[in-house]
Parts: C-alpha cells; structure tokens; sequence
C-alpha cells in the first residue's frame, strides 16, 4: 500500500509541487517551502530469490501470497531493511517467509518495477531445510526449472534470465491485471 506525502517530515509544512533547477533541468516535486526538503520519491529496492532446493533434486520453489487473487506462483521477494546487505537481507527473507537456510547466493540481474517504483534485486539462492511458510504465504510448490512459466514483469524476467542461463527456453504467461500492492 503506498501513502501520499502531504507534509514536510522535517518541519511540518504542507508540502507543495513546486519547480525548481536540478542537475538535469527544471523539475516540478514535492518540495517544502519552509526548510526547502525534498520528496525524491526514489524506487524502493525489493529483494527477490529464486529458491533452489539442494536437498529437493534441485526442484524450484515458489510461493503464492496470500493476499493475491487467482493462483499464481512467484519468488520470494521482500523489502531490503536499513543495516543490512542484499545478501543478508535476501537470505533473512528467504528464512522467514520459508523457514530454509540458503547455502549459496549468485545474483541473478537488477530490474525494474516501475507500477510499483521498485527496483527489484534478484538473487539464484540455493537452500535447503524444512519448508515452513510465513502467513504471509498461503501455499507453494515445488518445480523443475524447466516447466517454470515465467510471466512480464520484474520477478518474471529474473526467472526467465535464470532459465536462459541454464540452456532453458523461458516459457511466458500473460498474467491477469490486478490492483497494486506491496512487496511482502
Ligand atoms: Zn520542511
């Protein structure tokens, strides 16, 4: 869920859209003009794994929110928190959300999500352990990589470029629309 900003968090002040000369020209933000703070509204990093089970053939795993409507199936994904690297954030994710203990990361490629201004940090993890879901989670499953389908959007194309990367041919889904909502 994503909330406006309508006051300074500095000062207080209502904020306003107001132009003003930035290194790449004019640029209209949400800007205070009280203590001149700026609302940069920059995309929020989400990390994302691509769970490998070493103790499960290499099976894929994949996981369905549940807060989604229709079933579909995806990477774990989550917010990075402040303290932390990518890799330590991707594989307390990965820990929380599943329970697994991820053994090995390799970073699969940065992409764009800009529906929801995230970038989107996607990481090859290899896990193993006792699969437990978050409640966040309402289920999930177990895929050989090569039936995996992958869909457009920022996860879906680090599944694809993964499955490319192992002489798979990625297999594409046209997902249905649906509302926006926030990375768990
Ligand atoms: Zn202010």
């Amino acid at each position: 869920m994503s909330h406006q900003f309508n006051f300074c968090p500095n000062c207080a002040t209502p904020l306003q859209l107001l132009a003003q000369m930035e290194d790449g020209g004019e640029k209209a933000r949400l800007r205070c003009p009280a203590c001149a703070w700026t609302h940069w509204n920059n995309p929020t990093p989400v990390l994302a794994a691509i769970i490998e089970c070493a103790d499960r053939d290499g099976m894929v795993l994949l996981a369905r929110n549940a807060a989604w409507q229709g079933r579909m199936f995806a990477l774990i994904t989550g917010f990075m928190e402040a303290g932390e690297s990518p890799e330590e954030g991707i594989t307390r994710e990965v820990a929380e959300e599943t329970n697994l203990v991820v053994d090995e990361l390799n970073l699969v490629g940065v992409y764009d999500f800009q529906r929801m201004n995230q970038v989107i940090v996607a990481y090859h993890a290899v896990a193993h352990g006792e699969v437990v879901l978050s409640p966040e989670l309402a289920e999930y499953k177990l895929y050989r990589p090569e039936d995996i389908k992958c869909w457009r959007a920022g996860t879906g194309y680090a599944m694809a470029k993964w499955l490319t990367d192992r002489g798979h041919t990625p297999q594409w889904v046209e997902l249905p629309p649906r509302p926006p909502q926030a990375a768990t």
